[in-house]
């Protein structure tokens, strides 16, 4: 197994590399050169093992180039029940009959990153390792919130590794700001910058790409690498959780091994519902992945025309980490559709960046219909979900599971479909409070974030991550606030 780039099918690099790299120098993504088909026997016989040796399985597929011994060291230590709090890793909670819950939030921040982010720093430095980078590898990151936190825990202590986060001074919520600051870990930093989320991304991917800088860190013994769903290494283990439910939903007797099932994912990036897809490449038995999109619906037209367009109103919602009309991981699906044609995909991208839109071939179309439906639903409708959903089986979901949810329910109305059907669950309630109690119709304003994890406790009797309530007593540690134009320097006197 070998990785090739989206934009030059020629590139032929290693799991290691590819990983270590993050990103092709073309521009263009790394995608597996062929996808490895599991049997259904070998799914189903998953179900009697732990979640870190079905990861192992499916790792060992697809990193061809690591030893046993090496995709064991970064499964244990990943996946253990001191960084999750479950045992299980994720778990499957029954919403109504023939409708799953996959909860991808057991992790330490909380949010489905960390199925990925726990694991990546193992992947990245054995990686390194393997192809003789005899560096430290120094992770940028800018975020909008959870991808920030995710990244800071997974890379905290991890030796051979440092990691950098800015964030933007009034674009994360208070719990978000209150997650990073008081990050510990002795090889973590943390900056404010006054701007938007785009000043933040602008600044860290300038930073990347400065020969000065990239000079200087070489000089002192350190390379950049991404954190960021690009990285071949994030998507690779969320492929895990999506063979490892259905072989966990045969094994409680839910599913006969052999049926189908839908699977619903509330979308941003596309990267966990490219995972879902992979694992029906692989052999999983899917029928239907649904796209779930918020008001920023540029997928669900796209899933449904063809045509690809993102010249239109950006709304902010109440589902932010789905705030994004530029899916980068759908460049990997349709290299595939399109039979690796990275001469059409040069075509799109450069049309997507040059006028923001670009359309696929009847035929890249035809295929996505058979796989894909798509839809998705506005705040209004969301918060009318959580608290229909509430009222009805008691069970919470956070504002991106409950778009999900409401995107499924219109899909079953509309095609009558019975398929049992396994539906993403990306963040816990807890983690976007003032939403979910809003939605409940129990909102205080003159609550502070941490009032408002008790409120909703007290309305809904879930109980709190301890992650979350421990934040309350915990340290701030980082309390810089930069200008976007001082990032650079930043780095240099903080890495270098
Ligand atoms: C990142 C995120 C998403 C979107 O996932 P993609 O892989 O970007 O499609 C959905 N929900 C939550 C809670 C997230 O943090």
């Amino acid at each position: 197994m070998y990785y090739k780039s989206t934009r030059d099918s020629s590139v032929c690099v290693s799991s290691a590399q590819a990983i270590a790299q993050g990103i092709s120098k073309d521009g263009g993504l790394f995608v597996p050169s062929e996808l490895p088909k599991l049997k259904l026997e070998e799914i189903i016989s998953l179900g009697d093992k732990t979640y870190p040796e079905r990861a192992a399985f499916i790792f060992s597929k697809f990193l061809t180039d690591f030893t046993e011994a090496e995709i064991r060291y970064c499964t244990d230590n990943a996946y253990t029940d001191k960084a999750f709090d479950t045992e299980n890793i994720c778990e499957i909670a029954h919403l109504f009959d023939g409708t799953y819950m996959l909860e991808l939030w057991h992790g330490p921040t909380c949010a489905f990153k960390d199925m990925a982010l726990q694991i990546l720093p193992y992947l990245i430095t054995t990686s390194a390792k393997k192809i003789n980078l005899d560096k430290k590898v120094v992770i940028l990151v800018a975020t909008s919130g959870d991808t920030g936190k995710a990244a800071l825990e997974g890379f905290k202590d991890v030796e051979g590794t440092e990691i950098m986060v800015f964030y933007p001074d009034d674009g994360v919520s208070a719990m978000q700001k209150k997650q990073m600051t008081t990050q510990e870990g002795e090889n973590v930093g943390v900056c404010a910058i006054k701007g938007n989320f785009d000043d933040a991304q602008n600044g860290v991917k300038a930073i990347f790409t400065d020969e000065s800088v990239v000079d200087a860190l070489s000089q002192s013994g350190k390379m950049f690498s991404s954190a960021n769903s690009i990285n071949w290494g994030r998507l690779a283990p969320q492929i895990i959780y999506y063979v490892s439910s259905y072989a966990q939903l045969v094994k409680d007797g839910e599913i006969n091994a052999g049926d189908k099932i839908n699977i619903v994912v509330p979308t941003g990036n596309f990267g966990n519902i490219l995972a879902a897809y992979y694992a029906k490449q692989m052999g999983v038995p899917v029928n239907k992945l649904i796209c779930a999109s918020n008001s920023n619906n540029v997928l669900t037209d796209f899933l449904q025309t063809g045509v690809y367009d993102r010249n239109r109103k950006f709304y902010t919602t109440i589902s932010p980490s789905m705030d994004i009309l530029i899916s980068s991981n759908l460049e990997r699906l349709l290299y595939h559709l399109s039979g690796d044609n990275d001469k059409l995909i040069r075509e799109w991208f450069e049309s997507l960046k040059q006028t923001g839109r670009y359309e696929v071939t009847a035929d890249v179309f035809e295929k996505i219909k058979n796989d894909f439906c798509a839809g998705y639903c506005n705040d209004d409708e969301t918060k009318d979900l959580i608290k229909r959903v509430f009222d009805k089986y008691s069970y919470l979901c956070d504002t991106h599971t409950a778009v999900a949810v409401k995107v499924y329910e219109d899909y079953v109305e509309k095609t009558g479909d019975k398929t049992k059907t396994l539906i993403a669950s990306t963040a816990n309630p807890y983690k976007f409070s003032s939403s979910v109690l809003s939605a409940l119709g129990e909102y205080d304003e003159n609550l502070d974030e941490f009032e408002l994890v008790e409120k909703l406790n007290q309305v809904s009797k879930m109980s709190v991550p301890k992650s979350l309530a421990e934040l309350k007593d915990k340290q701030v540690r980082f309390t810089q606030i930069i200008d976007k134009d001082d990032m650079k320097e930043f780095v240099l006197s903080a890495l270098a």
